[in-house]
């Protein structure tokens, strides 16, 4: 299983769950011509999708379309059920860019057949994740711009200022429902201009304040 350590408290966190938030950004639910929810709309990925910066994001035989997604991801140092939005980025570690990569014809069939997502985003290697900065070296979550390139040319950028649940919000609520515990990660949705990849592809993302996150397509 694998293990993340928070940067300068040599703390070695296991995730036990990634919470995904699908819809965050107004956007990106436009592009999918989806509605804007009115709570937080939360999906799960296995820790077994995890590949840090550096790795391979493996396109698996059942898609013939899997998109990036670049998010920013919080990671959760404190534990606990019902936090408080006063309190939640308390519970927050640390900091890091991610790709909730897609299987986004798995995904379409899911949706028309009302299934669930887990298949079409739950593929190992599909949940890429860069080095972690601590949060206290973030001086307004709301205020960080991110991109990502995809072989050197700019697929997406955004800013998390545009966030319609800020990451206190998300936290806040995925604690009403999952018990947080240490090393859970929180995948915050995406902003527009997701796209494909291929074999081949070299995807870069990077933000303010931020380790970049770089993996290669196979
Ligand atoms: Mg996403």
């Amino acid at each position: 299983m694998m293990t993340i350590t928070l940067p300068r408290t040599d703390t070695t966190l296991r995730p036990g769950k990634l919470l995904c938030i699908g819809r965050n950004y107004a956007k990106h639910a436009a592009e999918m011509k989806s509605d804007v929810p009115d709570t937080p709309m939360v999906f799960l990925k296995p820790a077994t999708a995890l590949v840090r910066s550096g790795g391979t994001v493996e396109i698996p035989p059942q898609s013939q379309e899997v998109h990036h997604e670049l998010e920013l991801v919080a990671v959760i140092a404190t534990g606990g059920r019902h936090i408080a939005r006063a309190q939640a980025l308390n519970h927050v570690g640390g900091y890091a860019l991610g790709l909730d990569m897609t299987a986004r014809d798995v995904q379409q069939q899911a949706k028309d057949r009302r299934h669930p997502w887990s298949v079409a985003k739950g593929f190992d290697t599909f949940a890429p994740l860069g080095a972690l900065v601590p949060a206290d070296e973030i001086t307004d979550v709301q205020q960080l711009n991110l991109s990502l390139t995809v072989n050197g040319e700019m697929r997406q950028h955004g800013t998390t200022a545009d966030m319609i649940f800020p990451v206190a919000d998300l936290v806040a609520y995925c604690s009403t429902v999952f018990t947080l515990e240490p090393g859970d990660l929180l995948y915050t949705g995406t902003p527009e201009g997701v796209g494909p990849v291929q074999a081949g592809d070299t995807l870069v993302a990077s933000g303010t304040g931020l380790p970049s996150l770089e993996v290669t397509v196979e």
